[in-house]
Formats: C-alpha cells, structure tokens, sequence
C-alpha cells in the first residue's frame, strides 16, 4: 500500500521521499482512521490527503476557508495533472456549471470547498449522488473557540461528517497549542491515538537576531545578499511601510508596499506581483501573509520587533516553504521595546499581564546566547535536545567552548561605569571604539580613559559581549531606555577576582545566504531557467512556482540532465510535468553545456529507501554502458533509446567516470569528421591538460574543434584511443 503511495510521490508530484510523519499519516488515512495533523506550516499537509485522494476510488472533499489558498491549490494540482475543482462564491455561475458537471461526470477526484458552500443544502444533494471516501478540514483550528481565527460555519461541519458516515475525516492545521488540539478532536469525535504532531522545528531557516543599529543600511546589506530572490520585510506601523518603501526604491531595490491602509485593488495587486514574481520583495505590516502559499521566500526581515514568539514564528514561517535555505533575520532594538510598552500600557489588566509575558519571552529569545531554537521551541512545549543547531547565529558563531573574556569584559564594564551608567551598549561600543558620534561629543566621552580602547573588536562583537555580560548577571538593563547598570557581580571581575568566560570570535563572522548543497549550482544557468519559468508561468498565468520549484531548477543547474530520463529523476518532476515543460528546460540546459563541454552529472541517490523508486533513468549510462561492450553501437543504442547520438557518448562518458571499461572504441574515431592529424593533436591535448573539463581544451585548440567532437574523442582518448598518422 505504501508502495503505491510513494510511486504516486514520485511520478505526479515528482518528489523522491516524504517529509517526516507524511508516510505515517497517509497509511493511517488509508486504513481508514480519523487522522488529526499538526504541522507547522510548509511542514507539507496537503499531501497527506492529496495522496490518499488518488488511493481512493472515490471523491475527496477538501474544506477550506481561504478562497486565495484554494486557489492556489487548484493551479499546483492542474499543473501536475490532478483532475481538482474548487466551489465557492468567487466563480462566476458558468464557471461554477462546469464544475458541478465534472463532478457529476466523475472527472474529480478531489474537490475543494469553503465551509459555506459545503453546508448548502444544493451542494450537499450533489454530494449525496456520489460516495465521498474522505474529508478533509484545512485549517482545522477554525472548529475550536480556543483557536485564534473561530469561525461558527466549521461547528457545523460535524453534521456533514455524520451524513457521509463512510468518508475518512482529516483535520489539519498549523496551531501548536494543546488546547486547541483536545477542542479539534472532542467537535470532530476523534480518537486520541489518531493524532500526528510534527516538530515545529524547521530546520532549513536560519535564524539570526541582530541588535539593531543603522537599520536602513542593515537592511539594504542584507537583501543585497539575495539577488533576484523573494523575501518579505515586516514593519510594525503602516508608514514605517510606506517609508521604508520609497528609501528602498530609491535605493534601486523591486519592492512594494502591502498594509491594510493601501486601497482593496492595490494591495491585492501588490501581492500579485509578488507571487507572481514580478516584484522581488514585499514590505509588510502583519496583515501580510495569511493566504500565501508561496514556496520560494528566501528571506524574512523582521525591520521592528514583532509582538509575540507567537507571530514571530508564524511570520518566519512564510519562508523556506520548499525546504530549501532561507534566513530569518530579526533587527532588534529597544526603542521598539519602548514603543510596544507603550501600546500594552493601554491594556486592561488581565491583558496587560499577557501581554507582557509575551513581550519577555520575545525578550528573552534575543537575548540568548545559546542556540536560539532552545528558547523558541521551548515556548511551543516542544524540548530541543540537541546543543547546537548550526542554524541560528549563536550556534554558527562556531566557537563551541568559552575562552577567558576577562579583559573585554573589564573594558566594557568599566567603560559602563565611566559613562555613569546611564548609557546602552550601543554608546558605550561607540565610546570603546573612539567613535566620533553626536552622543560622544555633546557628553565629552572622547575624554574618558576608556575611550578607543577597543578597536581590536567589531560593533557586533561588543553587542554580543554585552549580551553576555547581561545573561550572566554582571550587567542590568533599564528595559524602558535600555541603559545599563553595573551589578555587584561586575565588580568582583572589574577588581579581578572572578575570571569571566564567554564566546566571542576575533574575526566578525559571515553568515552566506547559500547553503553548501546548493553552492555547486551553475548560477548563470539557473538565471536562464528562472527567465523561461517565468515565461511558461506568464504565459499559463499562474505563478512560477507552479511550473517546477526553485529546487527542481538548481537540480537542473548542478546535474546537467541531457535526456528526459534523466530530467524525471530530479526533485519535483512529475510525468506530467515532465511531458508538458521538460523539452523548454532540456533545450536551454543542451545549449548552454554544448557551448561549454559539460557533461551530465548522474544523481546520487541518497536515501537507500528511495532505490525502489529509481526508475532505469538514474541508472542508463549503466545500462548503455552494457549494452556497448556486449556490441552494440552508438547508432543502434541511439536508435533504440530515440534519442540524439551526443546523449549516448554521454552515458558513455558517464559509465567510463564512474570507472567502468569499454571496449576498444574504434568506432568512435569513425564517427570522427576530423583529419587523422587533427584527431592526433585533440589525443595530446587532452593527454596535457587532463579529461575533466571540455572547455580548456577547446580553448588551447584556438576552438577550432567542435565541443561534438571533443566529446566523441575523449571518449575514444578515455578507451584507449592512440592515433598514429
Ligand atoms: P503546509 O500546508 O503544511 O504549509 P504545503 O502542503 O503547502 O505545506 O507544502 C509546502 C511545500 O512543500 C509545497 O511546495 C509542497 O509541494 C512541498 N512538499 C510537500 N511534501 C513534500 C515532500 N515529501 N518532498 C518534497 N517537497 C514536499
Ligand atoms: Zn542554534
């Protein structure tokens, strides 16, 4: 059964493995059990129904309350080849004629539906002519009045359940919260064992918390560093929005604005061109994001400080949704502290009390120096076991053991004090430094015995110093104007008494946007693959993303596919897919190594699980390489596999690389159009200059050997070739 399951993963969704508990909770669904999913969000939900809704011989109901995400759905779903239609109030009568006709026609397998249109009494008489093998409640957090988002149409949800008793019910969401769990299952009369919860741990972003210092310019550094690639900016205040907007646009950036005081059209018009990657960054109150499925964001830029752990996850949680590397990076400062004191002062008392829980456990997030998914998950119930993640700043800081800090420790408490303790660490860096800031001037610090005595370490690193020196107790900060105090603690290491031990490194660290797997990509050809994405989506009028993810196009920049074959073994291609986009891709990936001698690199396979799933593709320059030494030709074998004669000296080449033998390849040299003289001077050169690469070879023959001949006769050079004129 599962078997099953992972063919329909790899060849309609083109995926090789599932996400953690997907397998588990799919084998549950199909045995027929009541199933409750807890995933974070990108965690991968909507395969966990969508792929026992093709098991199943019968339709699945999705219940959904977002129009924009059923929307969303629709297109991934059409694109893979998925027969799926959607009702709700936004088609127009025609459009929703033709659906219900489909369904009637039983040309759907699954059939999404806000919570409204499925408790109407017409669409539930549709549904009763057909059997309905499950049901499947998105957003499951709706049904609880403990959930942040209640909505009363999903209460009602539980008498649909009761009029198709055969159907299989699943509740999914993204809510962490143990109550709202117990709530989902007492309304839908669930078994407890049924439930999957997923670690909220998402491992692919990186997490980073900067104090925040110059925030414009740290922002134009940090999105400099993701060119071309989506990210999302969040501000606290509307015209914070509108400001950063206009600097950013000046600045040359692609960004728009996206806040609840922009008119209807205009924001949704906004959004639009994000998805549709028309514009490269969107800067965003929080009312940005609820409806977007977007899997590609690479960055999430938190410009303010955002107001609970809570909305802090979530808003990350926009990014990475690929799996892919995105980075999180938090500006934190303590005017903005200042400014959320000042809302929650105007709280009622129970809220005000929450509110400021809230506030310090964000607090105390930033102010770790540990790995920060310690205190993160922590909040969600969640323990992390691990020491180190190697994902959040604190962890790729490297430094694993303390090193005797005393003496930066002595200069920044006894700079402290200088300044009467009435400063925060930024002014005090400043002072250490022998800054000429306003601040230094007008207060005459330049005067101070401590000033300039601490060049030998970057701003960040004092920041991070101080940090420390307040978790371990030697420092107290006002939490109103973040100042800072010395402690009695402080004085014991300032008189040399106590050592003090802490991270800190000597070089500033940093923390590239690009993970290592990822770094092998042939970037030039991606930008290529990008464009004609963008074209094919443009052209469809759907967003990019639904023509083949981001990882399917870098598999493409490092693996070099020259066939179909080996086209279906990458990331994300699917049959469909692969039948209706693979030749453009093909095409372009053919051009650009033609003109520069690479060679197809075959894909490792990594998980041994997934062998059962290697279709002949992985394997044919094996199967080629075979099929040559038990005597057949390059014509023939091109012949039999319908595919150009260059595809198959490239198996060849790759079956020789992973240190196989051929037999004697004559037949190659007669494939050769060159003089026996030419061919003789190609054998020497790559003698020289070594087999790997093509294009040093080209270029050392002044290029006037086709790069269709060097691959033929490194071929032959490889099998033994010797030419005598
Ligand atoms: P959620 O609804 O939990 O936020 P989605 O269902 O939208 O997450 O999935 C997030 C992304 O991950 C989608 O782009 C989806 O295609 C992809 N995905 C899901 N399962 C897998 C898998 N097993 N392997 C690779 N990608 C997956
Ligand atoms: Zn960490």
């Amino acid at each position: 059964m599962i078997q099953r399951a992972k063919i329909i993963l790899k060849n309609i969704f083109g995926y090789d493995d599932f996400r953690p508990l997907q397998q588990e909770i799919i084998e549950n669904i199909i045995r027929r059990k009541d199933t409750l999913v807890i995933m974070p969000t990108g965690g991968g939900k909507s395969l966990c129904y969508q792929i026992p809704a093709l098991m199943f011989e019968e339709l699945t109901v999705v219940v959904s309350p977002l129009i924009s995400l059923m929307k969303d759905q629709m297109e991934q779903l059409t694109a893979l080849g998925v027969g799926a239609v959607a009702l709700n109030s936004t088609l127009s009568s025609e459009e929703y004629g033709q659906n219900i006709s489909r369904i009637l026609r039983n040309d759907v397998r699954i059939l999404y539906l806000a919570p409204e249109t499925l408790l109407m009494p017409k669409t539930l008489a549709i549904l009763s002519s057909r059997r309905v093998d499950c049901i499947a409640i998105d957003e499951a957090h709706c049904i609880s009045e403990w959930g942040h988002d209640f909505r009363p149409e999903y209460r009602q949800l539980v008498e649909v359940r009761k009029q198709f008793p055969k159907a299989v019910c699943v509740a999914l969401t993204a809510t962490a919260t143990p109550g709202v769990q117990k709530d989902i299952q007492i309304c839908l009369d669930f078994e407890a064992s049924n439930a999957f919860i997923a670690s909220f741990n998402r491992i692919n972003l990186f997490l980073q918390i900067a104090p925040k210092t110059n925030s414009v310019l740290q922002t134009t550094e940090f999105i400099k560093k993701f060119p071309n690639q989506p990210g999302i900016i969040y501000c606290l205040a509307r015209k914070q929005v509108d400001d950063l907007t206009k600097t950013l646009t000046k600045a040359g950036f692609s960004v728009k604005p996206y806040h609840a005081g922009l008119p209807d059209i205009e924001r949704r018009r906004n959004q639009e061109h994000f998805i549709r990657e028309n514009v490269q960054i969107i800067v965003a109150t929080i009312a940005f994001g609820m409806g977007i499925n977007k899997p590609n964001i690479r960055f999430v830029l938190h410009y303010d400080l955002p107001q609970s752990i809570e909305s802090y996850y979530q808003q990350i949680g926009r990014a990475g949704r690929d799996g892919l590397r995105a980075h999180c990076l938090l500006l934190f400062g303590y005017s903005d502290i200042h400014k959320i004191k000042y809302f929650i002062n105007q709280k009622a008392d129970k809220e005000k009390r929450i509110a400021i829980m809230h506030l310090s456990a964000l607090i105390g997030l930033a102010e770790t120096g540990n790995c920060r998914r310690i205190p993160l998950l922590n909040y969600f119930g969640e323990k992390y076991t691990k020491a180190a993640c190697g994902m959040c700043d604190n962890c790729a800081s490297g430094q694993k053991t303390l090193c005797d800090l005393t003496i930066p420790a002595q200069k920044f408490l006894s700079c402290v004090k200088r300044c009467d303790e009435i400063f925060g660490a930024e002014h005090i860096t400043d002072v250490l430094r022998g800054g000429k800031t306003q601040k230094v001037i007008k207060f005459n610090h330049q005067a101070l015995s401590t000033y300039g005595i601490g060049k030998e370490y970057s701003k960040q690193e004092w920041f991070q110093l101080s940090r420390q020196l307040l978790q371990n107790g030697l420092l107290l900060q006002d939490m109103n104007h973040g100042s800072l105090k010395l402690t009695p603690k402080a004085w014991e290491v300032l008189r040399g008494k106590e050592l003090f031990l802490g991270k800190m490194e000597a070089k500033p660290r940093d923390i590239t946007p690009v993970a290592d797997s990822e770094s092998d990509c042939d970037q030039a050809l991606f930008e290529r693959l990008r464009e004609k994405r963008k074209e094919l989506a443009d052209l469809t009028n759907v967003p990019p993303y639904v023509i083949f993810p981001d990882k399917t196009l870098i598999e493409m920049a490092v693996f070099f596919p020259q066939s179909p074959e080996s086209l279906r073994s990458l990331h994300g291609v699917g049959a469909i897919k692969s039948e209706r986009y693979g030749s453009y891709f093909l095409e372009i990936i053919a051009e650009y190594c033609n003109a520069r001698g690479i060679p197809e690199k075959p894909k490792t396979i990594l998980n041994p699980e997934s062998v059962i799933l290697e279709t002949a593709a992985k394997r044919r320059h094996l199967i080629v390489g075979e099929a040559y030494n038990s005597g057949k030709t390059i014509v023939e074998l091109a012949a039999d596999y319908n595919v150009k004669r260059i595809t198959i000296i490239n198996h060849l080449y790759n079956y020789i690389a992973e240190g196989n033998a051929l037999r004697s390849g004559n037949e190659f040299q007669a494939h050769s159009d060159l003089t026996l003289h030419l061919q003789t001077e190609v054998l020497e050169t790559f003698k020289k200059l070594g087999t790997e690469q093509l294009k040093p070879v080209f270029e050392a023959l002044n290029e006037k050997v086709t790069y269709d001949e060097l691959h033929l006769l490194r071929l032959y050079y490889l099998a033994g070739g010797k030419c005598s004129e």
